[in-house]
């Protein structure tokens, strides 16, 4: 990532996954919340897009931060400041040229970030329960980016059965249980599009 076309490439990429899956995220929203997280998603995405030059010529820590602060203003909702967080602190936790050391602190950092805005914790079946083992995943080998496609898309899955305590699927106690969390699909989405791509 230390071209602007590979961060061009990178960044249109997951972009356009998320607007791809805008469908199927706002029909997960539709059975346990509001219905609006596909919209809210690819809103965001397609601002990032429609700045991606601008993005891409940044430096890595730099345009992090870009992409946070768009995400806060323009996908709105609970995700927006919760995905807006988890960039802006990679952003600031990264160096310009990051080891893969590096990249896991500056994950676990975003991490902690999104928990304290979020006042939440892995096990509330939320988006918490794809980054946990993801950054468990990276912890154990960070360059492991096959086992990652795997562990966050198993992640993912596994929200199914459990229970919501946090956000709007929180307000149907036991009728939450049964779908699939679909802050837990965008970031598994997100995490597989970004290992695709650079792996
Ligand atoms: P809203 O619920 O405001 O309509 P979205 O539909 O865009 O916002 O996002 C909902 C997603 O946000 C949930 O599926 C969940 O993964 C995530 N979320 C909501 N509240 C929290 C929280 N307190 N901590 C972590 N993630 C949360
Ligand atoms: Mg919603
Ligand atoms: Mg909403």
């Amino acid at each position: 990532l230390d071209d602007a076309a590979s961060r061009r490439d990178l960044i249109k990429a997951v972009a356009q996954e998320v607007i791809d899956h805008a469908e199927e995220l706002t029909a997960l929203d539709q059975a346990i919340g509001d219905g609006d997280h596909g919209v809210n998603m690819k809103r965001g995405a397609e601002a990032v897009l429609a700045d991606i030059d601008n993005l891409a010529e940044k430096t890595l820590p730099e345009g992090l931060k870009a992409i946070g602060m768009a995400l806060v203003m323009k996908v709105g909702g609970a995700s927006g400041p919760l995905y807006g967080t988890f960039f802006m602190t990679l952003g600031k936790s990264l160096p310009e040229e990051p080891a893969p050391a590096d990249t896991v602190a500056a994950f676990e950092a975003a991490f902690q970030a999104v928990m304290a805005r979020g006042k939440s914790h892995p096990g509330q079946k939320t988006m918490l329960d794809v980054l946990a083992p993801a950054l468990e995943c990276l912890q154990a080998d960070p360059s492991a980016s096959a086992a990652l496609c795997t562990k966050v898309a198993e992640a993912a899955e596994a929200t199914i059965p459990m229970l919501a305590e946090k956000g709007r699927a929180s307000f149907l106690g036991e009728r939450s249980i049964g779908h699939m969390d679909p802050g837990a699909r965008s970031s598994a989405l997100i995490i597989t599009t970004v290992c695709k791509t650079l792996g």
